[in-house]
């Protein structure tokens, strides 16, 4: 048998101690603390983001705010870091996706597309995807103009003091729209819908702010550039009037949600409303015993790099004493 004093063969030949789903800052934050406490983890990276291990920050350019970078980073330079400092701990890395997990047996079963896998416990840390609206445009200008993430890049100088614009009408948009109203000269609210869906509190917020312009019944349809190439408006179609028009914009931000990254576990672990995985008490632990989960997974809230390191670090240290207690 398996226990955090005595490691496992490797994947494929025996009951593994712990596996870890994901390859974000949650996932390869728990690898490098499981490593280090000899519980020699298995880590499958998943390649569902843009064919590479990494997670949502392979996607963006600078991170500003991921403490110890005073200069910034590139998303991917944190990511390769995050992944080097795992392996050099020991983690077993396995770039494919797990396609099927059994946890209603134990030791859980985990299937990926290249191998199956039996182990004492698992860590899923397989994000969140913020939702695209699929603008035909939008892998161009993806980072060049168009965010998922106002806290991240508001204050980028791509943003600073512009004109920028918020899609969608519930309290994710109205956050960021009252958020990107410190740096930017003035937000436009795009509601495609006759009203807002945030709560009546946030609302009034964002319709009392002198900076925010609400756009009810509008349609985002693409984004437009100048002759240099950048963005430099907004094609929106009003429903009411069927007019179609550009708003002048340097910047557009998605805010129409994320969807969590759980469909393996639909079922067999406890789920919120909206698909996020619940965790109990701060300590990572979810409604199956030996199960943990980390990061934007089972987080709805904050879905930043460092809460999701944070996280991890906590899953993989509960996952010791997990075992611990479990010999
Ligand atoms: P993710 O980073 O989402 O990683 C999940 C991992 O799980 C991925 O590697 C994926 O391939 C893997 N996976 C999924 N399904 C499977 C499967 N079935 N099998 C195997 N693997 C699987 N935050 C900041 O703090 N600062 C920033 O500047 C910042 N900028 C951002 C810019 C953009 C464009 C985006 C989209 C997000 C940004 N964020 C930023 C948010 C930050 O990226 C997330 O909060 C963070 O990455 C969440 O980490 P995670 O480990 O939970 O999941």
């Amino acid at each position: 048998a398996s226990s955090a004093d005595q490691p496992t063969s490797s994947a494929g030949e025996g009951v593994e101690n712990l596996v870890i789903i994901g390859s974000g800052p949650a996932g390869y934050t728990a690898a490098i603390y499981a490593a280090r406490a000899n519980l020699k983890p298995v880590v499958f990276e998943g390649y569902q983001v843009g064919g590479v291990p990494g997670g949502q920050l392979m996607t963006t350019t600078e991170v500003e705010n991921f403490p110890g970078f005073p200069d910034g980073i590139t998303g991917p330079d944190l990511m390769d870091r995050m992944r080097r400092q795992a392996e050099r701990w020991g983690a077993e890395l396995y770039q494919e996706d797990v396609e099927f997990i059994d946890v209603n047996n134990s030791p859980f079963t985990i299937q990926s597309s290249d191998r199956k896998v039996k182990c004492h416990s698992i860590i899923v840390a397989t994000g969140a995807t913020a939702r695209r609206l699929n603008l035909p445009r939008e892998d161009e200008f993806w980072s060049r103009g168009i965010s998922a993430c106002a806290i991240c890049d508001g204050a980028s100088p791509l943003f600073k003091g512009q004109v920028l614009a918020v899609v969608g009408g519930g309290d994710t948009a109205t956050e960021e729209a009252i958020y990107l109203t410190k740096y930017a000269r003035h937000v436009h609210l795009l509601v495609r819908r006759d009203q807002m869906r945030a709560s009546k509190a946030m609302q009034d917020r964002v319709v009392d702010n002198p900076n925010i312009t609400v756009h009810f019944n509008t349609e985002t349809l693409d984004v437009v550039s100048n002759t240099k190439g950048q963005m430099s408006g907004i094609l929106i179609k009003k429903h009411d009037t069927g007019e179609e028009s550009v708003l002048e914009a340097k910047g557009l931000f998605y805010g129409i949600g994320h969807s969590p990254n759980s469909q393996l576990l639909e079922g067999q672990v406890d789920l919120d409303d909206s698909g996020y995985i619940l965790v109990k008490d701060g300590n990572a632990k979810t409604s199956v015993e030996g199960v943990f989960a980390a990061g934007d997974v089972q987080d709805h809230e904050w879905r930043q790099a460092v809460t999701a390191a944070g996280s991890g670090c906590i899953a993989a240290l509960s996952v010791e004493r997990y075992l611990v207690s479990n010999n």
